[in-house]
This record gives structure tokens, C-alpha cells and sequence, in this order.
């Protein structure tokens, strides 16, 4: 086991849901710590570079639209495979998909509204915490 960082948002529809204690209840339960955390409203520009990777995808600019519908809060979780262990702490990316117990299986209310990003790789996770947050920003 190896002490990683990864990087996760929680998204507008569980902002407005009231959910964020719920949910960063299901990481610090499982292992993970919050080291780092802000709520902020993304702007078009910044959620347009975030999820750039999905450009070409039919659903990029809804998915756009939807991560600036509302406040989200930009995180960082530490903890053993951090990386691997968020995604399985979040559950499949479809909630009608996701285990049982699972972020996404109890809150998500459809694959666009999923509640939660999770970082997909430590190189990814890297980046997207150099896209939110300063070095000292962090506090481990
Ligand atoms: P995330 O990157 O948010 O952690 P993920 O890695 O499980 O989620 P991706 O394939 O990277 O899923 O898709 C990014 C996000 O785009 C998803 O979390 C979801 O909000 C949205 N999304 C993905 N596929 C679809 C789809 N077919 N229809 C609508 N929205 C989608
Ligand atoms: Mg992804």
C-alpha cells in the first residue's frame, strides 16, 4: 500500500441536495482524509479545460452546462491507493451500475448527476489538483 493523493469534486446536484457531509462521510469512513477543500462556482472556462478529455464526447456540453449549474466542492483525499480507492468508494460512473454502499449507488440521481468526481489516474489526479488548489492549499 502506498500513501496517494487524488482529486475530487463534489457536483451541483449534491451541493444542492445538502449532501456534502453525508458524502465526505463515506470517505473519511472508508480510509480517505480531506486534506484540502473549497467550495467555489466553476466557471464556463474552467469546467470546459476540466473535462476537455471529453470534448468529442455528445454529452461534453451538457455535462458543461450542469458542473456550473451550481456550487461544487473541489477536494483532495489522501490515503492508501487513493486513486483506486475513491473510485471504489465512488462506485460506476452509471448509478444504476454502482455497488451497493457506494457514493453514486446512494446518492447519484443519473449518470450525468452522479454526485461526485474522482480522479481516473495518479498522473490525472496530479494535474487536476494543480488545477485547483496551491501547494500550500494543502495541508496533509
Ligand atoms: P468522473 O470523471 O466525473 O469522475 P467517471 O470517470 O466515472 O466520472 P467519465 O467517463 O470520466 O466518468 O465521464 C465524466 C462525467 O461525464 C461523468 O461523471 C458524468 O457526469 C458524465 N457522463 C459520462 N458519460 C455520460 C453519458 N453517457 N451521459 C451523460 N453524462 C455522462
Ligand atoms: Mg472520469
Amino acid at each position: 500500500m502506498v500513501t496517494q493523493r487524488t482529486f475530487s469534486i463534489l457536483k451541483p446536484d449534491a451541493t444542492r441536495r445538502n449532501l456534502t457531509g453525508k458524502i465526505n462521510a463515506k470517505f473519511e469512513e472508508n480510509g480517505l482524509r480531506i486534506v484540502a477543500q473549497k467550495r467555489i462556482r466553476m466557471t464556463k472556462e474552467q469546467a470546459e479545460q476540466f473535462y476537455a478529455v471529453h470534448k468529442q464526447r455528445p454529452f461534453y456540453q451538457d455535462l458543461v452546462k450542469f458542473m456550473i449549474s451550481g456550487p461544487v466542492v473541489v477536494q483532495v483525499l489522501e490515503g492508501d491507493d487513493a486513486v483506486a480507492a475513491n473510485r471504489k468508494i465512488m462506485g460506476a460512473t452509471n448509478p444504476a451500475n454502482a455497488e451497493p454502499g457506494t457514493i453514486r449507488k446512494e446518492f447519484a440521481e443519473s449518470m450525468e448527476a452522479n454526485s461526485v468526481h474522482g480522479s481516473d489516474s495518479l498522473e490525472n489526479a496530479k494535474t487536476e489538483i494543480a488545477f485547483f488548489f496551491k501547494d500550500d492549499e494543502i495541508v496533509g
